[in-house]
């Protein structure tokens, strides 16, 4: 079972009730180790406000999310957002930032194009990642995002692009967008060395909705300690990040609560 000592609490769990300063001192006192903070939360506090506070509560800031949206807009106004980005998490001393690429653009039926353009834009930032000493974490998302969000689905499907780029890029593994996959086992094994990031919530029957109804841990039909043994094995030892989404439950309750009922899962069944 998981260690709390890799505990990493991503704002999206918090958003809608707690700012970043909330985060950070809420996670410090449940002494919560990491936060994986979105960067709409840090413009919010300022970039310099938000380094100082977690260097002062003694957190560190893990998977800066995100970068990418590569297919989705003016090329070069998607370049300059996702260099910012990068230098936000060499500034904030982050270890990585997560990366989606986007799905369809905006009247194409063509996924083959999208995922040509996510590529080659993505490779053209390679460098400029490795420069600021930044990886890239590139995460695959469940295949009913690949329209609007993310052209990239499997495992396999970035493992083949870290293969391609090298230094700079890993994967950063999410449960629930990765438990179904036939080949998840063998993946995750081809993805030692590789992994940036491990992400962990759950998957609810029904699910009422496909973006913003993530379960706590324990609550759906994902057998999470059997995906962490995997991830483990792969000698993934960093952060693991509880990421949730959820409109109708956990975005409701106290962040008191949540981030209670969240060890306790995490010690219980990650
Ligand atoms: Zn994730």
């Amino acid at each position: 079972m998981a260690d709390l000592a890799r505990l990493s609490m991503n704002t999206v769990t918090l958003r809608e009730r707690w700012t970043l300063a909330q985060c950070i001192e809420g996670c410090a006192r449940h002494g919560i180790p990491f936060i994986d903070p979105w960067r709409d939360k840090v413009a919010e506090l300022g970039l310099n406000n938000a380094i100082r506070r977690f260097r002062d509560a003694g957190i560190r800031p893990s998977g800066v999310c995100r970068a990418g949206l590569f297919t989705t807009g003016d090329p070069i106004a998607i370049r300059d957002e996702n260099r910012r980005a990068i230098d936000e998490t060499a500034a904030l001393g982050a270890d990585c930032i997560v990366t989606v690429p986007g799905g369809l653009p905006a009247g194409s039926k063509d996924i083959n194009a999208a995922r040509a353009l996510a590529a080659d834009a993505l490779a053209e930032l390679v460098p400029y990642a490795r420069a600021a000493g930044v990886t890239l974490a590139l995460e695959p998302l469940h295949p009913m995002t690949a329209g609007d969000r993310s052209i990239w689905s499997t495992i396999d499907q970035v493992l083949d692009l870290c293969d391609d780029l090298g230094e700079g890029t890993g994967i950063a593994l999410d449960v629930y967008h990765i438990w179904w996959d036939p080949n998840l086992a063998a993946g995750i094994a081809r993805a030692a060395g590789r992994i940036a990031g491990y992400h962990v919530c759950d998957w609810k029957i029904p699910t009422i909705d496909t973006v913003f109804d993530r379960g706590m841990m324990g609550d759906g039909v994902i057998d999470i300690p059997a995906i962490t043994a995997m991830v483990d094995a792969a000698g993934y030892t960093g952060p693991i990040a509880v990421e949730i989404f959820s409109a109708h439950d956990w975005w409701k309750r106290d962040p008191e609560d949540v981030l209670r009922v969240a060890k306790e899962r995490f010690t219980a069944g990650v």
